[in-house]
């Protein structure tokens, strides 16, 4: 049957084949090509096994002997599914993945071969990767990085080969990647974490990171997409006048979804369920050909590659339905954008998510120590959380009307509002047995009767709490969740840390119970917080001058929002969390000042390109086709013409000011950009870019949106947005 499966699979193209993965339950599908803890079980020895799980749940290391014994198993299992090719999979700078296939296959001498997979192979590989971006890390060092395996995720097969999910490391050690470090932080907060717990249980050996992603998109007609010069080469439309039906009759939102959408949803979810990825929801946004699809939460670290996965694999179902997936964060000018909602929350090796209130008051307590301890470490760095979600794409979402501001904010709602108000009048110091039955009574022990009806949710808000996890929902839907995962987790084991040093020095220095010293410190850090709270919409111009007020950022472009990332309070941060040395901060830094530069410079050339080569000429066609229309009509009418050809006088007029429009500004762009170029500082240049050559995509969009009007339908050289959005 898993032969079969597998061939189903790889035939996906074939109906029948998929009829009979179809019609197995999901539930069988699940974890099918993965190489998990199940599979391990019968293809391991005892000990190999007992050494991976060792290295999973406790960070041991791997011997040689095991990693070869795991390997030998991990081929045998692979080969019984028909693959020839391993890879070391990874997530370099670019934000994608990466992988370089290499056949099992192996010659042995004498016309003789065999399949051949050792430890060696499997824990390190020397990938030529010299290309990937790394912020000089390469440059000043060492030109080689490696890759090596990360066993808490676990192997997969996908088409013929076998992928083995791997940090990249230049070989002085510096990350070249964005799981390396995001590894480091789930670690620190690991440690910060379960030190606060021993407070409330001292059976509390592990605190793990848990992320729920849910990734929105559009589905475009393929042939429709591939079209357009601006989707296929920047992944969004560059100009395209709104169609005279949009998203106002909000009648796309959760509708019923097109079946061939669906028909793309199913495949896609199979795929899913064969590779271990939880895939649970799925619906139709807000937008006319936008979706969404969330899984059911898992270990950050895992949660993070199903969804780099996850996208690669969207990617290539879609093709095989005609569909191109666009995951660019605003693809079209007056739509909603597409976001990636990061929920995150903590839970304990004893089974205890520590953003859920408890039964008791003793667990309510150790609730309100994680929850508040989190409002603080977001009101610390909000400048950092907003740097990480910075991106040229990201830009057009942040502060549009319907996405989350540039401003991070958090929202609790009424109920847990009103539970700090009372924590904040806490008496300093020892608290009288009154005081302390009141609180128990009153405050601790009343939370999971308060939060049952908090079912207020403002949408608006960047960072929200939901119940049982805070909802990090300024996150681009084009994200590596690797990066706001490092953040945010990195800031909360930060605080954390302070957390337990202030805690303890209540209790040694002023004679002060456990819980009183809680209670102490947690008072002053709802005052310190407030800043930070805001339960109001977050689309309003109101709330911008209530931010600057409260002096929150608003940095609303990403030049000057990554700036945050390399602040002497960032890199020290990092560095004391041993999430990143100054070094490797400051590469990731370059790296994305980069990036940003060179997208805009590519949105320029591909702008310029349509503007001068397609719509002008069309222009100038439909033009000469009215002059000639006039002419004919002076040829009927002698003088009287005027009063026939009023109308195409007009717009003869009209086209030749846009033409003139398009062109000046054009020229002006090209300009700023030739300036731009020669900067050789490169946050200067990515500032040119920002301020100096970007504003002019507007202003050419302009002119060429009005000639889309005006010019016959017949001739217009672009698919519109009427066809992009409502094709199903
Ligand atoms: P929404 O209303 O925003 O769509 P849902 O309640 O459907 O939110 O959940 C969205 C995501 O949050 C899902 O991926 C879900 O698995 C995840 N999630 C639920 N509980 C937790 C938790 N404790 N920690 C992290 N993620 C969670
Ligand atoms: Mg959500």
């Amino acid at each position: 049957m898993a032969k079969l499966r597998f061939q189903a699979l790889n035939e996906a193209s074939n109906r029948e084949s998929i009829k009979i993965v179809e019609d197995l339950k999901r539930s069988k599908l699940f974890g099918e090509n993965v190489f998990n803890e199940n599979t391990m079980r019968q293809y391991l020895t005892k000990d190999a096994f007992k050494g991976v799980m060792s290295a999973i749940y406790d960070g041991t290391k791997i011997d040689r002997k095991i990693a070869d014994q795991v390997a030998s198993s991990m081929k045998e299992w692979a080969l019984s599914k028909g693959v020839t090719h391993y890879t070391h999979w990874f997530q370099p700078l670019t934000g994608a993945t990466a992988e370089k296939h290499d056949a099992f296959f192996e010659t042995i001498g004498n016309g003789m071969a065999i399949e051949k997979f050792g430890g060696s192979q499997l824990v390190q590989q020397e990938p030529d990767a010299s290309s990937f971006p790394s912020g000089g890390i390469r440059n000043t060092f060492e030109a080689r990085g490696y890759t090596a395996w990360d066993p808490t995720s676990p192997a997969f097969i996908y088409g013929t080969t076998l992928s083995i999910p791997t940090i990249f490391v230049a070989y002085t050690g510096e990350a070249l990647d964005n799981k390396t470090p995001l590894l480091r932080a789930l670690q620190a907060v690991d440690n910060s974490a379960t030190a606060v717990c021993k407070y409330f249980d001292k059976n509390v050996k592990k605190v793990t990171s848990s992320l729920g992603w849910e990734q929105e998109y559009f589905l475009i007609d393929q042939a429709l997409a591939e079209s357009r010069p601006d989707i296929m080469l920047t992944g969004r439309t560059l100009l395209g006048h709104s169609p005279a039906k949009g998203q106002q009759l909000d009648d796309h939102y959760f509708g019923s979804i097109p079946s061939r959408a669906l028909n793309f949803m199913r495949d896609l979810e199979t795929e899913c369920m064969l590779l271990g990825i939880p895939v649970k929801t799925r619906h139709n946004e807000v937008a006319p050909n936008q979706f969404e699809l969330a899984p059911i939460y898992e270990e950050a670290n895992l949660a993070v590659d199903h969804n780099s996965l996850l996208m690669d694999l969207m990617g290539k179902v879609a093709a095989r339905h005609h569909f191109k997936v666009l995951f660019h964060e605003k693809p079209f000018a007056g739509v909603n954008g597409s976001g990636k909602h990061n929920n995150w929350s903590l839970s304990t090796d004893t089974g205890i998510n520590l953003l859920g209130p408890g039964k008791t008051p003793m667990s309510n307590l150790q609730f309100l120590t994680f929850f508040i301890n989190t409002i603080k470490a977001v009101s610390e760095n909000e400048e950092l959380l907003r740097a990480v979600i910075a991106s040229a794409s990201n830009d057009h979402r942040l502060g549009a009307n319907e996405a989350p501001p540039a401003i991070i904010s958090v929202f609790i709602g009424e109920q847990l509002t009103k539970v700090l108000d009372e924590l904040e009048n806490v008496t300093s110091g020892k608290l009288s047995p009154q005081e302390k039955t009141d609180l128990k009574l009153n405050v601790v022990g009343k939370i999971p009767d308060v939060l049952l009806d908090n079912t207020d949710r403002n949408r608006t808000s960047p960072f929200a709490f939901t119940g049982n996890k805070f909802e990090f929902r300024a996150v681009g839907s084009t994200a590596n969740c690797a990066k706001p995962m490092k953040v945010l987790n990195t800031i909360v084991a930060k605080q954390l840390k302070e957390f337990k040093i202030e805690v303890d020095k209540l209790i040694d220095t002023k004679d002060l119970k456990k819980d009183e010293a809680i209670f102490n410190v947690l008072r002053e850090y709802i005052k310190e917080s407030k800043k930070i709270l805001f339960e109001g919409n977050g689309y309003g111009d109101e709330w911008g001058k209530e931010a600057e007020k409260r002096g929150l950022s608003n940095n609303k472009t990403t030049p000057e929002a990554l700036k945050a990332k390399v602040s002497e309070k960032s890199i020290a941060l990092f560095e004391e969390m041993k999430v990143m040395s100054k070094t490797e901060t400051i590469a990731r830094y370059e790296v994305e000042m980069e990036e940003y530069m060179m997208r805009i410079q590519i949105e320029g050339r591909v702008l310029g390109d349509i503007a001068g080569n397609h719509i002008v000429p069309t222009a100038v066609r439909y033009q000469n086709l009215l002059i000639k229309n006039v002419t004919g009509l002076k040829e009927i009418f002698g003088n009287d013409f005027e009063k026939y050809a009023a109308e195409q006088i007009q717009l003869i007029k009209r086209i030749s000011e846009h033409i003139e429009g398009i062109h000046v500004k054009v020229e002006k762009m090209i300009n700023a950009r030739k300036k731009a170029n020669k900067i050789e500082n490169f946050e200067a240049m990515a500032e040119a870019y920002c301020f100096n050559v970007k504003p002019f995509f507007d202003e050419i969009r302009y002119h060429c949106d009005k000639l889309e009007l005006m010019i016959d339908d017949e001739l217009w050289p672009l698919t519109k947005y009427r066809e992009l959005l409502f094709t199903r």
